[in-house]
C-alpha cells in the first residue's frame, strides 16, 4: 500500500507539478490563492444538474468516513443496471469518485462532469486515473467519458440536458495512460517521503494547465522585478528566457525584444515618464461634447437562465454613466441596477437607449466589451436596433493613449488596464482607491455577488446593492478623471 492517500484532484495536481502536492500536504501556508470561489460553485451546480442526463439515479452521500462511501457504492453496483453518482472507491489507498457512473449488467461506464466548454488533456488524466482505481479492483469497463457544456447550445423553453452537454468517448486513450498511471502513482509516493522541500526547475508546468498557487513562493530568490513582471509577453516565452538564464531587467535590457518590453524596462530602471503630447492632443480630438462615459458590468452562469442565452454569455446586469453635455459644463450620472432574478436584458436596454442620446461622443474603457455587449443587444432587440448601433458607432476607447504608450509611467508596469492606470495617474488619491469601497471592488466580484445575490437576506442584498452601484460608479468617475488627465497634460 502506498503511504500518501490520493484522489483524482491529488492525483492531478501531483501530475502537473510533484512539488505542487507536496507544497499542499507540508507547506500550504505558502500558496497564494488563484482559484475563485465562483469557479467551484460552478463546477457544484452543473455536477448536480449533470446527474440527471442519463434520468433516474442514486447518490452516494458524502460521508467523512470513505469507508462508508465505498461500502455503499458496492451495495449498489449489486443491485446494477442502475446510476450511481459520487460512486466511490479506494484501491491501495487512492480514493475516486466518480461523478456519474453507468452501472449495466455488462460492465460499467464513466463519467466525469466537468463546467468548462472544452475538452483538456488534464480531464484525461482526471478520468484515466479513475478507471486505473475500477480496473485495479477488477470492475469491466465499458466506456470511460467526459462530459462538459455544450457553448453552441442556446435555451429555449426548458433546459435540454442532451443538447447542454456534449460526451466524449475517451476510452481509447484513458487505456493507452494506464501503465503509466501505475509508474506516477509510484513516483508521487516516492516524492512525497521527501523530508526537505524538494528544487523545482520553473517551467510551463507552473502556468498549465493551471497557474501554480506556489510560484511566488518557488521564485522567491530572484530579483524582485523580473522576467515573469513583463507584462503582455507570452507565458513560453518567458520560460525561454528564464531558461537562456535571463533573470532581472537588466538581463533582459541585453535582449533583442520588441519595444513594448524594453521600454516596460528601461522606464522602470530610469523612472522616466513618456508623455507624447501631440499624439495626445490628436486622440483628444475625437472626444467631443457632449461626452458620455459609459461602463458596463456582466454575470456570467454555466447553465443558461433565460431564452436566447447559452452558456457563459455574458449578460449586462449593470451600468454607470457620467456625462458632461458642454464645455465646462456640470458632471452628471446616471445608472442601472436590475433586479436579481429575472432576465434584465430587455430593461437595461430600454434604459441606456434612455440614458444615451444619438449621436453623442461616448467613451469606454477597453471599448470592445462594451461595443461587443451592444451590438448583442441590438441583435436580440430589432425595435431598438438602430439607437444601439448608433451608440456603437460613437463610442471612443479610452484606454488607447496607454495602449499606444502615448501615455507611460513605471507604475503601469507595462499594462495598460484601469487598474494599473488609475493608480499610476493618481497615487495616494483615496477618492478612486478601489480597495476603499464597501462591498465590491472589481468586475470579478461584481460578477460574483450579483449572480448570487438571490441568495443573501433580503437586508444585506440592499448593502450589495449599494456596493455595486457605488463600484460601478467608481470605474466611469475614473474615467472622466483620466480624461481630465489627458486634457491638463495637452494643455
Ligand atoms: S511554482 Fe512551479 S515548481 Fe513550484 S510548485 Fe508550482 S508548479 Fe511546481
Amino acid at each position: 500500500m502506498n503511504n500518501v492517500s490520493l484522489s483524482k484532484s491529488r492525483y492531478c495536481r501531483a501530475l502537473q507539478c510533484n512539488k505542487m502536492l507536496w507544497m499542499d500536504i507540508n507547506k500550504k501556508e505558502e500558496a497564494v490563492d488563484k482559484a475563485s470561489e465562483n469557479v467551484l460553485e460552478n463546477g457544484i451546480k452543473v455536477g448536480e444538474l449533470a446527474r440527471n442526463y442519463f434520468g433516474k439515479f442514486v447518490n452516494i452521500e458524502y460521508n467523512k468516513e470513505l469507508s462508508k462511501m465505498v461500502y455503499d457504492t458496492e451495495e449498489y453496483i449489486k443491485l446494477a443496471p442502475n446510476i450511481i453518482t459520487e460512486a466511490s472507491f479506494v484501491y491501495d489507498n487512492n480514493f475516486c469518485s466518480v461523478d456519474i457512473l453507468k452501472n449495466d449488467l455488462d460492465g460499467i461506464e464513466i463519467y466525469e462532469v466537468k463546467s468548462s466548454c472544452d475538452l483538456k488533456d488534464i480531464y484525461i488524466d482526471d478520468v484515466s486515473y479513475q478507471m486505473y482505481i475500477l480496473k485495479s479492483l477488477d470492475y469491466k469497463i465499458k466506456k470511460v467519458n467526459v462530459m462538459y457544456l455544450n457553448n453552441k447550445y442556446i435555451r429555449k423553453g426548458k433546459l435540454d440536458l442532451k443538447q447542454l452537454f456534449k460526451i466524449e468517448d475517451v476510452t481509447e486513450i484513458a487505456t493507452s495512460k494506464q501503465e503509466e498511471i501505475k509508474e506516477k502513482i509510484k513516483e508521487i509516493d516516492e516524492y512525497m517521503k521527501t523530508e526537505e522541500e524538494p528544487e523545482e526547475e520553473i517551467s510551463i508546468k507552473c502556468f498549465n494547465p493551471y497557474p501554480c498557487a506556489y510560484f511566488e513562493h518557488c521564485t522567491r530568490n530572484l530579483p524582485k522585478k523580473n522576467v515573469f513582471s513583463i507584462s503582455k509577453m507570452s507565458t513560453n516565452k518567458k520560460i525561454e528566457l528564464y531558461n537562456k538564464g535571463i533573470y532581472s531587467y537588466e538581463d533582459l535590457l541585453k535582449e533583442d525584444l520588441s519595444w513594448r518590453y524594453h521600454q516596460q524596462v528601461e522606464t522602470d530602471l530610469n523612472n522616466e515618464t513618456i508623455i507624447k503630447k501631440e499624439e495626445i492632443r490628436e486622440f483628444m480630438s475625437k472626444l467631443t461634447y457632449p461626452i458620455y462615459f459609459l461602463d458596463f458590468e456582466t454575470y456570467m452562469t454555466p447553465i443558461p437562465e433565460y431564452d436566447g442565452t447559452w452558456p457563459y454569455e455574458q449578460i449586462p446586469f449593470q451600468y454607470s454613466l457620467h456625462y458632461i453635455e458642454h464645455e465646462n459644463g456640470e458632471l452628471k450620472h446616471k445608472e442601472y441596477l436590475a433586479q436579481s432574478g429575472i432576465d434584465p436584458r430587455r430593461e437595461i436596454t430600454e434604459r441606456l437607449v434612455e440614458d444615451i442620446p444619438k449621436d453623442v461622443c461616448v467613451t469606454a474603457y477597453n471599448m470592445s466589451f462594451e461595443k461587443t455587449r451592444i451590438k448583442e443587444l441590438a441583435n436580440l432587440f430589432e425595435d431598438l436596433r438602430e439607437h444601439l448601433l448608433n451608440i456603437y458607432d460613437n463610442i471612443v476607447d479610452l484606454m488607447i493613449p496607454f495602449s499606444k504608450r502615448m501615455y507611460y509611467t513605471k507604475d503601469m508596469q507595462g499594462s495598460y488596464s484601469i487598474k494599473f492606470v488609475l493608480p499610476a495617474l493618481f497615487p495616494n488619491d483615496p477618492e478612486l482607491n478601489y480597495h476603499n469601497l464597501p462591498v465590491v471592488h472589481n468586475g470579478a466580484e461584481a460578477m460574483n455577488i450579483f449572480a448570487n445575490l438571490g441568495n443573501y437576506p433580503k437586508k444585506e442584498q440592499e448593502k450589495i446593492r449599494e456596493g455595486l452601484l457605488k463600484y460601478c460608479k467608481l470605474d466611469t468617475y475614473a474615467m472622466v478623471k483620466v480624461w481630465e488627465k489627458l486634457k491638463e497634460v495637452i494643455k
